[in-house]
């Protein structure tokens, strides 16, 4: 199998799709179905050894980017479980309902929203033209039961979204840490949603992770904030390391505006379903707050010490994105299959994550060519000097143009080969994931060139 960029055969693109994506996906330990011993959970999905790993550097750039970057930001671990009234002051209890018809034909079940108009018109099933059910209301919060006996009182639901944890705390926030609007709240946590339609693989399911930033605002600043956050939340990507012509914005119309919202943008990426929801950035006026301040009987202004304690509600900007939907955009974005040889197999080709070598499960590969000679125990010392810094894979087993592909598959931006030349000099062979480029050099200079190259970084 030929790994050398002198033998590379120009680029040629296969498509992408969402099969490919799931399948690699449970091959190399990314994405497993929950509970698939017994048959399967839908709605819920686990994160194997390289998921996790994607999952958590996701999560950690989000947060460095939004507190560490932003003086004004502060972080909070709220509750999974809120007191049952905070569902009712957040209009969730009313309003947080999908329209949902049945086949009464197949037994299907859809979200009336998503159905052609003209088929829903005529009561028409999208799949097998058998009748559907009429439209009815239906309340996406998981209910529960807290204490010993389970007779009704005890009821509580599992959070349907961060930010209301985010509502709660902002007084005793403003206190405890002195914070003077405008200044920010952002929380990553796990949010429980009963969603009629759980299909797309990880894109929508009942228990995944929301990353929350809620900027509180003085009223009337609040539409330069949304247009700064707007631009904030774009370049964020730029970040991560995605392709941007596969982002845009969609501005929510009249009719889509949610029943707290003054104005809303999406930020949607071209998923290989299509262009969908990614995050949203909403302008959310005063009315959690408000609400929130009538429901709990609590006085929720903020009293401006620096504006002769003028007191108000304030508005906020929120930009609320899915951490595993984003996941699942850089598993898609990630993903490339390359032509690198001529040989009429499938070994032709390579599958490659080209993932930003700061969200990569594995940083660097360090791959002794033979077990033998002494070269397992040079290339284990080599990993022990990059552990520290870097997550590293070891990996002594096969052909090396098989562990390289292997490397590839899970996105590895570096590889790492020991032979006999580095029992003489010390340099070893550092080899590039995107370009197949293999340079070598001295072991001591290893990691800064590491650095280097990770700083610099630029997707091909
Ligand atoms: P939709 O209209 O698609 O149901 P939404 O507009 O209600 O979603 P928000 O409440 O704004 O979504 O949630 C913010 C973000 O949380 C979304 O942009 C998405 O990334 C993520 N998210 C929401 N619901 C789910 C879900 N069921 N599974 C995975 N991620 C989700």
């Amino acid at each position: 199998m030929s790994d050398t960029a002198a033998k590379r055969e120009p680029s040629a693109q296969r498509e992408v799709s969402m099969e490919k994506i799931v399948s690699l996906a449970k091959r190399r330990g990314f994405v497993f179905q929950s509970s698939e011993i017994y048959g399967g959970q839908s709605g819920a999905w686990d994160y194997g050894p390289m998921g996790v790993e994607l999952k958590n550097r996701i999560a950690r750039v989000w947060w460095k980017e939004m507190t560490q970057l932003h003086d004004d930001i502060v972080g909070l671990d709220a509750a999974i479980l809120m007191h049952p009234r905070t569902w009712e002051a957040s209009g969730h209890v009313e309003n947080f309902t999908d329209p949902l018809v049945d086949c009464k034909k197949c037994k299907q079940r859809f979200r009336a929203d998503m159905i052609d108009e003209a088929k829903l018109a005529k009561k028409e099933c999208p799949e097998c033209g058998g009748e559907l059910t009429d439209t009815r209301k239906f309340n996406l919060m998981f209910k529960t039961n807290i204490g010993p006996v389970d007779d009704g009182g005890g009821m509580i639901y599992l959070r349907p979204e961060t930010a209301q944890g985010i509502y709660v705390n902002y007084k005793n926030i403003v206190q405890s840490n002195r914070m003077k609007i405008p200044f920010g709240i952002a929380q990553i946590g796990k949010a429980f949603r009963n969603e009629i339609v759980t299909k797309n693989f990880i894109f929508r399911t009942c228990e995944f992770e929301q990353m929350d930033m809620q900027y509180f605002v003085k009223p009337g600043d609040d539409d330069k904030f949304f247009a700064y956050w707007r631009e904030q939340r774009w370049n964020y990507f730029g970040k991560l390391g995605v392709k941007m012509d596969k982002l845009r914005w969609h501005q929510h119309g009249p009719g889509e505006l949610a029943h707290y919202a003054k104005d809303a943008y999406d930020i949607e990426y071209e998923f290989p379903m299509g262009w969908k929801e990614l995050e949203g950035v909403h302008n959310r006026s005063n009315y959690d707050l408000n609400r929130h301040q009538e429901f709990s009987g609590k006085d929720l202004q903020y009293i401006d010490q620096d504006n002769g304690n003028e007191r108000y509600i304030p508005f906020i900007i929120e930009t609320s994105a899915g951490l595993t939907r984003q996941l699942l955009m850089v598993l898609c974005d990630a993903y490339d299959e390359e032509k690198v040889a001529d040989k009429g197999t499938e070994d032709d080709w390579r599958t490659v994550m080209r993932f930003h070598p700061n969200v990569a499960p594995v940083t660097v590969a360090v791959l002794p060519l033979m077990k033998k000679d002494g070269l397992a125990e040079l290339a284990q010392g080599i990993r022990q000097g990059l552990k520290e810094e870097y997550s590293t894979d070891y990996d002594q087993a096969g052909a090396i143009g098989r562990r390289y592909r292997r490397q590839d598959e899970i996105g590895t931006p570096f590889c790492v080969t020991i032979d006999y030349q580095t029992k003489e000099d010390g340099t070893v062979t550092l080899r590039f994931r995107d370009s197949m480029e293999q340079v070598r050099v001295h072991k001591d200079e290893l990691e800064a060139t590491l650095r280097k190259s990770i700083k610099e970084y630029k997707r091909a």
